[in-house]
């Protein structure tokens, strides 16, 4: 057995790892000092979805403390056995949240990044109460297209239950709750400045309200450097550091 073939490829894969790692690293580092910020401002969370447990063990074993899942039985079953191999993690819920998921993604959820509803607000909260010892820490994610089938809360909406205003008063009113910022995705078709640079002005907004909502979660492997360009604090980083993915999701 050489160096690079370890019988279960596991020596394989950490090396291709790395280099991904360390391909995602520059870039972030380009971008931050082409937009004049400090590289300590943005954090990397590896989206892990589709990719084993494994995967997240080696990534980090090499650094990563940042990992990002999309839907909770996926998510819920690869934190028990990273917990289980004694090794801990950020653990950020990116995906769609259905209401009756919620009281499994509080128990392991570091981060939510998708609450988009006042209802979707309430349920999270109820089930943090519950299943938590300490407030959990909430992104609004916001539509910026204002297409409301494609998810988020969307500003200036007269829907009670989808404005992007009475969403964060929902998740700023829970004790259980902890208004942490805002997180989207750029909408197809949109150049991606567009799409961040409206994200930082409604992010701005949010802030004069809430001072302590300082996280933006924008950037995935596309359009990282966009991103960070408007002030992205976390980018979300899947396909550039563990390989594409067979499903589109
Ligand atoms: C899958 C996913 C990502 C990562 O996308 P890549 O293009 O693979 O980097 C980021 N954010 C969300 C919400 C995702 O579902």
């Amino acid at each position: 057995m050489t160096a690079e073939t370890g019988r279960d490829g596991t020596t394989a894969r950490r090396a291709e790892l790395t280099a991904n790692l360390a391909r995602v690293r520059s870039r972030i580092a380009a971008a931050c000092d082409a937009a004049g910020r400090d590289r300590g401002e943005v954090t990397m969370i590896a989206v892990s979805k589709t990719y084993p447990a494994s995967d997240v063990l080696l990534l980090a074993g090499i650094g990563v403390s940042d990992v990002g899942e999309n839907r909770d039985q996926e998510a819920a079953g690869k934190a028990a056995e990273v917990a289980a191999a004694g090794v801990a993690v950020r653990w950020h819920f990116v995906g769609q949240l259905q209401r009756n998921k919620c009281r499994s993604v509080v128990r392991y959820a570091d981060l939510v990044h998708s609450v988009d509803s006042v209802r979707l607000a309430g349920a999270l909260a109820t089930a943090a109460h519950r299943g938590r010892d300490r407030p959990l820490d909430v992104l609004v994610q916001i539509g910026l297209d204002g297409d409301p089938r494609r998810g988020g809360a969307v500003a200036g909406d007269p829907d009670p239950d989808r404005g992007l205003d009475r969403v964060a008063d929902a998740v700023a009113a829970a004790d259980s709750l902890r208004l942490a910022g805002v997180m989207a995705v750029a909408p197809q078709g949109w150049p991606p400045d567009r799409a961040f640079g409206l994200l930082a002005d409604l992010a701005a907004g949010l802030r004069r309200r809430f001072p302590e909502a300082v996280v933006i979660s924008a950037g995935m492997s596309g359009d990282l450097e966009s991103a960070i360009g408007h002030g992205a604090t976390h980018v979300r980083v899947g396909s550039a550091l563990l390989g594409m993915r067979s499903t589109l999701r």
